[in-house]
């Protein structure tokens, strides 16, 4: 008698956890001990180990990712009046935070092939009637949006360049990490729990190479502070609490494994449905090391094949079902069906498949198992 097999989540938290319990717990402890619970000496630990990762000079904690981006937006002074070009695809908090800055999203289509920030069409909407000051290029499913082309058009038209970084930590493009473009870089990423580097709350954090916009970040994450009671600017409250900090340390240390570990079941994936009809495979752009926040096929009828894979016990999911411009919160920018044709026709067709470093070998060929059998069915 076979037993019923197990359900196989989008991504198992737990699993992740148990692989540093030990030193969050103690590390906990010792935050319960001190009662330093926000900007405690673990924030600029942290602080310091993720720079030296990224190989960016400055890393500035905030209380999430769409912080992140807001700052990283308003430290190069874009807000009031300016345009900012970021793709259609993306999580809305990518065009939230533009807004948020006083700013105004422009957005521009992806390429078919990567579903990243297609620098010509971000060339020319930055031409339009919207005078444009900043390029958002976010960083989707764990890889880079083509940096190289996006730099000498940000260089080019006298734009900033800010990154969208929440979904790839631990990328490269040609052996750089997001911040790392240019001696100015600025990079925003999100610690939300799901993500690659996930905290156990809200966290994110701001990559900077300049050593005055880090400076200028970290008053404004703290009611723009510059010292005790000395309010050099009007500033946010968006720091990192200690406890996270603790948990972002213990986690930073398994991330570079982690993600060699998503590699591993990315090209499991790419093998098992290798000539598997309907499906079109995620593939990793030029100059890439991947993380794999997300593995995502394309398919044809997905809410069904989605449905057919939940009732078999498989957790996908779908990134993301209605476009940035579709959304009845951003009717304001005045964009319509059709604006964006291969971001419209991605959010029909994408499906995440379960992926997370600790996922086995097993459990991914059940589902894609279940994936055939649910594309036989239609
Ligand atoms: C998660 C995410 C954000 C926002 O991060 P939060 O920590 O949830 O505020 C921004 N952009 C992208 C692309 C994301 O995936």
């Amino acid at each position: 008698m076979n037993a019923e097999p197990k359900r196989i989540p989008l991504v198992d938290l737990a699993a992740a956890h148990a692989e540093v319990a030990a030193e969050v717990e103690a590390g906990i402890a010792r935050v319960l001990a001190t009662c330093a619970f926000v900007g405690g000496p673990d924030v600029a630990e942290f602080e310091a180990e993720y720079a030296e990762f990224t190989g960016v000079a400055h890393c500035v904690a905030v209380a999430n990712g769409t912080d992140a981006v807001e700052l990283a937006l308003r430290v190069r002074e874009i807000g009031a009046g300016a345009g900012v070009v970021l793709p259609a695809n993306t999580f809305v908090a990518s065009a939230e935070a533009v807004v948020r800055a006083g700013a105004r999203p422009v957005l521009a289509d992806v390429d078919d092939e990567f579903l990243l920030l297609d620098p010509n069409r971000a060339a020319e909407a930055s031409g339009g009637p919207m005078p444009v000051r900043a390029l958002l290029p976010v960083h989707l499913n764990g890889q880079l949006a083509p940096m190289g082309a996006l730099r000498a058009l940000a260089d080019a038209r006298g734009l900033a360049l800010v990154e969208d970084a929440a979904q790839c930590q631990g990328a490269t493009q040609d052996g750089l990490a997001p911040g790392a473009w240019g001696p100015a870089g600025l990079a925003a990423t999100s610690f939300y729990p799901g993500k690659n580097l996930g905290a156990y709350g809200d966290g994110g954090a701001v990559s900077a190479g300049d050593e005055e916009h880090a400076r200028v970040l970290r008053e404004m994450r703290d009611h723009g502070s510059s010292r005790k009671y000395v309010h050099a600017r009007l500033g946010f409250n968006s720091r990192l609490d200690t406890i996270q900090a603790v948990v972002l340390r213990a986690k930073l240390r398994r991330l570079a494994d982690w993600n060699v570990r998503r590699r591993a079941a990315a090209a499991r994936y790419d093998t098992l449905l290798a000539g598997v009809e309907g499906v079109r495979l995620p593939r990793t752009a030029p100059g890439n090391v991947h993380v794999w926040h997300l593995y995502a096929v394309r398919v044809p009828e997905r809410d069904k094949v989605l449905a057919l894979l939940a009732e078999a016990g498989v957790g996908a999911g779908v990134h993301y079902p209605v476009p940035v411009h579709l959304q009845p919160a951003f009717a304001e920018l005045g964009y319509a069906k059709g604006d964006f044709p291969v971001t419209e026709r991605a959010a029909e067709e994408l499906l995440s498949l379960p992926l997370y470093p600790q996922l086995t070998a097993a459990q991914q060929e059940r589902v894609v198992e279940v994936l055939v059998g649910a594309l036989s069915r239609l």
